[in-house]
This record gives structure tokens, sequence and C-alpha cells, in this order.
């Protein structure tokens, strides 16, 4: 057993403060990562504040990993001593099912193991990201590429595939107009991406605060959702449209932003169910999507398209001690547009 410093939510409610954890010894095929950075993702906050139900705690959140390879089981093949690595939001699956096969291991039909507030395969309870050291089987261990930083690399690992899946699966690319609402950790990955990608992209964020900066981040629209004057000015506008808002959205307004057969993927994980009209706007052939993270060679491809063009996350690296004060400013949309966990300041 290593004992490793964290960051953990005790509760709740109360705030999170330090602790020591526990990491297994290395299995055959376990990487030991020595974690640099860790992004803090909305997610956390919807765990560790019991939005998705009841939790057990303490949670050490954080499944935007990325850090080096100090230690490789014996079977190891995939990572050496020294790699750049990232971890994201499954350290395991069965390998086995329908799911799993295609890569798409966030479906797997026995449930993939979560990095943080999940069973793992020896019992034990999975303690994320917010640490010095994790030990993750080599198959969930990701490269990063020259390149892209290890600070602006780590939101990748959830904030980057969670929002290139959805663009790959429904097509965006050049003349599609792709709208991303919410613009925090994932929607400005999402800006980034579909720019990337060469699709036509608009922000619509809550107020204007925000457009000089999606602008930069490569939206080449941008429009107020707070002015209703938008929902009339932009009606049957958009190819896709990615949701990555946190709580819940009128969504009836944004499919009739669609075209004819347009797809409106829902990335976003409000506790509150949304409701919508079947008949109007839905029935204009209209897509509701959902989307979860993506699978591990996907991911690996996203973190390799981000190389070839150039990016990573727009940051704030953060010491621990801000840590709860970076949640407060999430939960207030004022992230600009990821906070960043230097986890050598982890007390
Ligand atoms: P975030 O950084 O807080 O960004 C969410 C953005 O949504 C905010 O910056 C804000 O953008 C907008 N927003 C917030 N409250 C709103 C409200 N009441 N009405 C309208 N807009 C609002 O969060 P995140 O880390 O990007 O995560 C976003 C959501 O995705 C969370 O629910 C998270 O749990 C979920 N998530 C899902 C997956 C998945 O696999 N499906 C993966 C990761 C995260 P503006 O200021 O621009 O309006
Ligand atoms: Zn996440
Ligand atoms: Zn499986």
């Amino acid at each position: 057993m290593l004992t490793v410093k964290a960051y953990a939510a005790t509760s709740a409610a109360e705030p999170l403060a330090p602790i020591t954890i526990e990491r297994r010894e290395l299995d055959p095929h376990d990487v030991l990562i020595e974690i640099k950075y860790a992004g803090i993702c909305h997610s956390d906050i919807h765990h560790a504040r019991g939005d998705w139900g009841p939790q057990a705690y303490p949670v050490v959140p954080g499944h935007e990993i990325a850090g080096y390879v100090t230690a490789v089981g014996s079977d190891v093949t995939k990572h050496g001593v020294g790699d750049r690595v990232g971890a994201g939001c499954m350290v395991n699956s069965c390998r086995e099912c329908v799911n799993c096969r295609k890569s798409e291991e966030q479906f797997c039909l026995q449930g993939m193991t979560g990095t943080y507030g999940a069973v793992d395969r020896d019992g034990a309870l999975t303690q994320g990201g917010y640490s010095t050291h994790v030990v993750v089987n080599e198959d969930f261990v990701l490269r990063i590429p020259e390149g892209i930083g290890l600070d602006e690399a780590a939101p990748l690992l959830c904030a980057g595939i969670t929002t290139y899946s959805p663009l790959r699966r429904f097509g965006a690319g050049p003349g599609k107009k792709v709208a991303v609402v919410g613009l925090g950790g994932l929607g400005h990955m999402a800006v980034k991406h579909a720019h990337a990608m060469g699709a036509e992209v608009t922000v619509l964020s809550q107020s204007l605060k925000k457009r000089e900066d999606a602008l930069r981040l490569g939206a080449d629209h941008y429009y107020a959702t707070s002015d209703l004057a938008t929902f009339e000015q932009l009606a049957g506008a958009f190819d896709l449209i990615v949701n990555t808002v946190s709580a819940r959205l009128d969504m009836d307004a944004y499919l009739s932003l669609l075209v004819a057969n347009g797809t409106m993927a829902n990335v976003g994980a409000p506790a509150e169910p949304m409701s919508l009209n079947v008949f109007s706007p839905l029935m204009g052939g209209k897509i509701v999507a959902g989307s979860l993270i993506g699978g591990i060679r996907e991911t690996q491809e996203m973190l390799n398209f981000c190389a070839e063009h150039g990016y990573g996350s727009e940051i704030e690296v953060i010491p621990a001690e801000r840590i709860n004060e970076a949640w407060q400013r999430v939960l207030a949309s004022d992230v600009r547009y990821r906070f960043v966990i230097d986890t050598a300041t982890l007390a």
C-alpha cells in the first residue's frame, strides 16, 4: 500500500479538506501515476454534493488526471516509467461485453468502474485525482502527446472527450452549423473542437459577459440566451446543438433552433429531469440524444487530434487550498474555463 495526500469531501455539505488515502499495490497490469494536475469538473460537485444520489464518504473527486508513470506492474506493456499519461472517468471495465469489445467501455454491460465513488474489482471504493498518485489498469491509461502541457491536458480527459464524442458522432465539420449551449469547462472544449473540425460555431451563453473569450476560443457567433430575441432570430438555424448546461433548460425553446432532422446532443447532467413537447418542435424530425464521456480508443484519438491542431484546455491553475473557492466559482458560472489543481500543493 502507498499512503498519499488527497483532498476529500467528507459529507454533502462540508467544504473539502486534506486527507490521506491508501493506493493499492500494483497488480501485474497496473500503472502507478504520479499526478501533476487534476481538473475540476462540475460532475465532481454534483457527485460530492449528492445531486445524483447518496454517496459513501469520504469522496476524493477528480477524473481529469495528468502526470507521469512512476512504476509499472510486471506484465504492463502499454506504458513505461517516465511516460506522460492521463486517466479520465473510468479505471476499469469487463473488456468482454459487446460494448467493451467496441471500445465503448463507458457502456460496459457489467458497469464501468468510475475513477471515484465506485466499487473497484478488489472491493475497495475508488478515490479520484485530487491526490498525488493513483493506480490504474494499463488499458485505462492514456498517452498525452508531446506538445500539450500536462496542465492544459488534464481537462481533456473528461471535458475534452465528452464534447469531442458527440461532435464526431453527429458529423460536426465543414458546412455544419453547430451551437454550443453554456460556456464552461465542457462548453469551451466543444467550441475548440468544433472549430478545429471546421464547423461554423455559435455560442449560446446566459449573458454577453463571455463574448470576447468565445470568439477567441474559435466561435464564429455569440448570443445571449437571456435576450428572448435570440430565440426568434435563430429559429431553425443549427444542424447540431451540444447542450453542456449543468441545470435544466427549456428544451422546446432549444429544439426550435434546430433545422429539420437536426440533433440536440445533451451532455449536461442536471439533477432534475427535463420535459419536452413531442408534438412541436420535436416532430420536425428532430433528434434528442444523450452522450456519456467516450471510450478509451476515442479518448486517445481526441488527445491526438488536439495535439495535431495545437490546443489543450484554457485553464486557471490553482493550489489545493483554493479548491473550495473554485467550486463556488464553478457553481456561479464564473470559471474561465477550467480550474486545474497543482497537486504539488496538496498539504
Ligand atoms: P461548468 O464549467 O459549470 O459549465 C456549465 C455552464 O452551463 C456554465 O458555465 C454556464 O455557462 C451554463 N449554466 C450554468 N447554470 C445554468 C443555468 N441555470 N441556466 C443556463 N445555463 C447555465 O460545468 P462543466 O464541468 O462544463 O459540466 C457541465 C455539465 O456536464 C455538468 O452537469 C456535468 O456534470 C456534466 N458532465 C457530463 C458528462 C457526460 O459524460 N455526459 C461529462 C462531464 C460533465 P454560461 O455562463 O455560458 O451560460
Ligand atoms: Zn467530468
Ligand atoms: Zn464490458
